[in-house]
Order: structure tokens, then C-alpha cells, then sequence
């Protein structure tokens, strides 16, 4: 009988599983591969915030999946994984077993049971909401605003992405911490921040969000008047994984074991956002993990014992537009201006030509 190993998610973690599987011509004759996606193609997720802006269209931030014999596509909304019986459900599908199950699903966003903060924003977690926000944001009014609430990496491509794509509209970041990008080095941080400064993006630090209401957002007793928001403020796994009685970290992540498995269901890998990683959720740690989770497979189908190093990442890079941006490699060189937003550029070429 043919043994399913099945990948949920065609994301940065699932994909490089899939290409590396299909790389290395050497899956067994009983093994079957298969792709779950509710999408026909990868979504570039670190490209959504130009999406959204208006400055690339859809099929920029596309990637075709793999064309392989070997690899079969199924397209599909995955509602839950059955690890007691090896088996994952969809809506509106019939139900598929599993020998092997890699979960690579991602993440949606986290509100923080602010009251109205999933109701009225809008947010660049999946590509379907993305085309909304582009919607709503670019529907805005002449000299309207916008505001971005949560001043991470994501939040802060967003603002700049936004100015360069809408010269009248007033801008607003705010977020809970002192100051935007608080995780990056100071160096890096006051760069930015005087980016925003001349390019008219207000800052507002140590902000309380107490509601979200149809045009005004409550900060304390404040109240902000914004024409549209969008919510780059918090993370948590696929909603799939929330629903796993399994053991989590804070985050609502998996906990795996060194080979990336669950320990209790050591038939099932959990990959990217959705894993409990020492790393922060990145498209880099995804992939990084996804090489790392063929090696354990090839080395199973071996009957070799896999060994692992540690999964090296090579920085991160920033936009603020298209001209400008901001990079950290290692963990203390700091890269701010034209050079960090080239090598972005050149990172995003690649990746969309991967697969040829
Ligand atoms: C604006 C923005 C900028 C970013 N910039 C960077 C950056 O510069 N560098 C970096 O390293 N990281 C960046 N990230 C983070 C990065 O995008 C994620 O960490 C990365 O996508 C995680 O990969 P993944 O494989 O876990 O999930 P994803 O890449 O999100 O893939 C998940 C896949 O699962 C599918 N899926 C989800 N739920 C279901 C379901 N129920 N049924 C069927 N299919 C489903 C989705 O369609 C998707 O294809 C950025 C994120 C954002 C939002």
C-alpha cells in the first residue's frame, strides 16, 4: 500500500520541503507525496505589505508550485488534523489519511481580545485579507488617514510602502512599545524613525488600545480618528494548530522535539510559524527548518539515524519604500539606506525564480 506523506501548507516552510523532496529524485517507490494548499500558488507573505499599498499587483507576489509527476497538488481549506487517527479534514472535502504529516500552516493574526480590533481592521496575514486591506486602504479619501497599529518589521513596510503609494493621505504608526522596531538595534531604530519623520509618518509610542470602533480607535481616554487600520500587532498560529491538543509554548507554538517532530506523535513535523523555534517567526526559519525536516525524512528512508546542525539565518531586511531600507546580519551589523533595500530586491528575485 502506498504510503501518504502529506504536506499542509505551500507557504516558505512547506515549499522548500516539496522542492527539496522533489530535488533529491530519491522518494520511495511506496511513498506518495502530497501538497495541501487552500491557495494555486505560493504567496510571497514578506511582499504583502506593497500588495496591500498598491504598488505591486497580485500576480507579482505569486510563486507557481513545483510542476512534478511526483508531487500531487490538492487544493483545499484544511479544517483540522485527527493525530489519534492519522487523518486531516477539510470544508467541504472528504477527508485524507496520512503516513507521514508535516504541518507548515503559518499563522494568523492575534488581537489581544481588544474589543473591535478583528472586526474593524484590517490586516496582510493571509493574501485574501490582503486584497481587502488594498481595498479599503486605497478607497480612502483624498487627505484621508490611515493608521498601523503595531510597529514591527511588518508594520513599519507597511507605513513607508503606504506613503510612497498615497502622498496625501496622513500616516500613523502606533504601537504599545516606546518606539517603532524596538527589537532592532538603537542605530537601526532612529534611522527609521527619522525616515518617518521626513517622510510625514507620525509616531505615536506606549500606546494603550482599550476598543476598536468604526473610524476611532480608543487609546485610553484618546480617541484616534483613522479613515482605516490596519493591525500588524501580534501573531499566533493557524487556527488548524490552536485546535491541537498537543504541548505549546506561550505562543500558542508546537513544542517539537530536536528533529522538528511532535514527541508524542513522532509521525508528524511541525514547520515555520506554527513551530515553538528559539528563533522569532520568519520566512528564513521556515525554510531553514523545512531543509532540516528532508534531511530527517531522507535519512528515515535510509534507515540512517538524521543529525542535525543549527539552522543559520542570514539577517533580516527591511523596506521603507522603494529606494530605501534597513537590514541587520549577524547580530549586531547594521545596514540602513539604499545597499539593505538592493540586497531585499535581490533576495525577492530569487525567490520568485526558485522554480524556474
Ligand atoms: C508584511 C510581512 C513582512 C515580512 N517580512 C519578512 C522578511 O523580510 N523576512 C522574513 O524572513 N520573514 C518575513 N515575514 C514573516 C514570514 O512571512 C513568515 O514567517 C513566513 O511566511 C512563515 O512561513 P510558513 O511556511 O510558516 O507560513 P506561510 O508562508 O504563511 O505559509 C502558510 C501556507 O498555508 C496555507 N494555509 C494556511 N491555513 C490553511 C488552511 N486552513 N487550509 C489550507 N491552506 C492553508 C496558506 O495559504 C499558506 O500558503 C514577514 C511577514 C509579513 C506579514
Amino acid at each position: 500500500m502506498m504510503k501518504k506523506l502529506v504536506i499542509l501548507g505551500g507557504g516558505y516552510g512547506g515549499i522548500t520541503i516539496a522542492q527539496h523532496l522533489m530535488d533529491k529524485k530519491n522518494i520511495p517507490d511506496d511513498v506518495e507525496v502530497v501538497l495541501i494548499d487552500r491557495m494555486p500558488f505560493q504567496g510571497l507573505k514578506t511582499e504583502y505589505y506593497a500588495l496591500a499599498s498598491g504598488t505591486v499587483s497580485d500576480v507579482d507576489v505569486r510563486v507557481h508550485y513545483p510542476a512534478d509527476s511526483r508531487l500531487q497538488v490538492v487544493y483545499g481549506e484544511v479544517s483540522g488534523v485527527d493525530l489519534a487517527n492519522k487523518r486531516i479534514d477539510f470544508s467541504g472535502m472528504e477527508s485524507l489519511e496520512y503516513h507521514t504529516l508535516i504541518i507548515a500552516l503559518g499563522c494568523v493574526d492575534k488581537f489581544h481580545d481588544i474589543p473591535g480590533a478583528e472586526q474593524y481592521s484590517n490586516t496582510i496575514q493571509t493574501f485574501s485579507a490582503t486584497r481587502n486591506t488594498y481595498q479599503a486602504v486605497n478607497d480612502v479619501k483624498p487627505y484621508g488617514q490611515i493608521t498601523i497599529v503595531g510597529g514591527g518589521l511588518s508594520g513599519v513596510e507597511m507605513a513607508a510602502e503606504l506613503r510612497e503609494s498615497r502622498s496625501d493621505l496622513k500616516v500613523r504608526i502606533i504601537d504599545r512599545g516606546p518606539s517603532i522596531l524596538s527589537a532592532f538595534p538603537e542605530k537601526l531604530q532612529s534611522f527609521v524613525r527619522e525616515w518617518f519623520t521626513e517622510h510625514d509618518i507620525e509616531m505615536k509610542g506606549n500606546a494603550i488600545l482599550t476598543q476598536i470602533e468604526p473610524g476611532i480607535i480608543h487609546n485610553g481616554v484618546e480617541l484616534i480618528y483613522t479613515d482605516a487600520t490596519i493591525w500588524t500587532a501580534g501573531i499566533q498560529p493557524s487556527p488548524v494548530v490552536q485546535k491541537l491538543n498537543v504541548l505549546k509554548d506561550g505562543q500558542g507554538r508546537v513544542l517539537i522535539n530536536e528533529l522538528h517532530q511532535i514527541p508524542t506523535f513522532p509521525d508528524v513535523f511541525v514547520v515555520g510559524d506554527c513551530a515553538s523555534l528559539t528563533l522569532s517567526p520568519s520566512a528564513q526559519a521556515a525554510e531553514g527548518q523545512g531543509k532540516q525536516v528532508v534531511e530527517v525524512i531522507h535519512a528515515q528512508w535510509k534507515g540512517e539515524i538524521p543529525k542535525l546542525g543549527q539552522i543559520k539565518l542570514k539577517g533580516v531586511l527591511g523596506s521603507l519604500g522603494k529606494k530605501s531600507g534597513f537590514g541587520v546580519m549577524g547580530k549586531k551589523t547594521v545596514m540602513l539606506g539604499k545597499v539593505p533595500r538592493a540586497l531585499k530586491s535581490g533576495v525577492l528575485w530569487m525567490s520568485k525564480r526558485h522554480f524556474g
